[in-house]
């Protein structure tokens, strides 16, 4: 179980995310949903140990990650929401430093690497540089490095940015078979029909703190609102579009 207690983080004295408590059970996958800038990324780079909290704790199996911070990486898959990558590397190289890196076997990693380029259809691209590959297909080759040492945990922040149709529906249920097979998995994303889909609870920031956290059927109930936007509209203040449009589109004739 990934666990993690009151978690905050302070920019300058600024909150980027306040008191943030939750639980992931091994089979689960938590969905992290909130308006831009709300704190998402922010908790992710804290569950990754990118960056340390300024309040809080995560704890995996019950022991704090920072006590052994190098293991708790290894067991850990991340997709981060920026594709900054190695751009002079083609994806296959760029997997091959990933996997040396993960220490898997020459002949594993070859395999694994094939195949997973394969599956994701980027073999045609393999020895082009990354620099040349769309934003869809870098997230591709996010996901398949995040995956190649088989992670406990994965942790995936709007990992469906770019992607198209078809590798989004592949992702979903991978998603879920993933977590039939007993891996953790936290699925940070604005985007609220995939979580609505796959994640068993929601959390949902608005403003660095937490406006709601739990299934998203008892949202549902609770709400009595059929679906998850109208749910996360209710509770993260939506302003109505429709006025920003316009007062956008006045600005640009002006
Ligand atoms: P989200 O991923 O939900 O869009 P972030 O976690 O990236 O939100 O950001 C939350 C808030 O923290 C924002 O107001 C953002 O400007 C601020 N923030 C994020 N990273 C930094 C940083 N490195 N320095 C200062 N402020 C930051
Ligand atoms: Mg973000």
């Amino acid at each position: 179980m990934l666990k993690v207690e009151g978690l905050t983080k302070l920019y300058s004295g600024i909150p980027a995310v306040q008191d943030v408590s939750f639980e992931i059970p091994r089979g689960e996958i938590l969905g992290y949903l909130g308006p831009n800038g709300s704190g998402k990324s922010t908790t992710v780079k804290i569950l990754t140990g990118l960056i340390q909290p300024t309040r809080g704790h995560v704890f995996l199996d019950g022991v704090d990650v920072r006590h052994d911070l190098t293991a708790y990486k290894q067991r850990l898959g991340y997709v981060p929401e920026e594709p900054h990558l190695y751009t002079y590397l083609s994806g296959r190289e760029y997997l091959q430093l990933i996997g040396r890196l993960r220490r898997l076997s020459q002949p594993r990693l070859d395999r694994k690497i094939d195949d997973l380029l394969d599956l994701f259809d980027l073999t045609p691209a393999r020895h082009m540089g990354l620099a040349s590959y769309s934003k869809g297909m870098r997230q591709k080759v996010l996901l398949c490095a995040a995956l190649l040492h088989n992670p406990e945990i994965l942790i995936l922040d709007e990992p469906f940015s770019g992607l198209d149709v078809t590798a989004a529906s592949v992702l979903k249920g991978l998603l879920k078979t993933l977590a039939a097979e007993g891996k953790i998995l936290f699925y940070s994303s604005h985007v609220l029909e995939v979580v609505e889909r796959v994640c068993d609870r929601v959390m949902i920031l608005q403003s660095s703190r937490v406006v709601a956290y739990d299934s998203v059927k008892r949202l549902r109930e609770m709400m009595t609102l059929p679906d998850l936007e109208q749910i996360f509209a209710q509770l993260v203040h939506q302003e109505d579009a429709t006025e920003r449009v316009k007062n956008i589109l006045r600005v640009v004739a002006s």
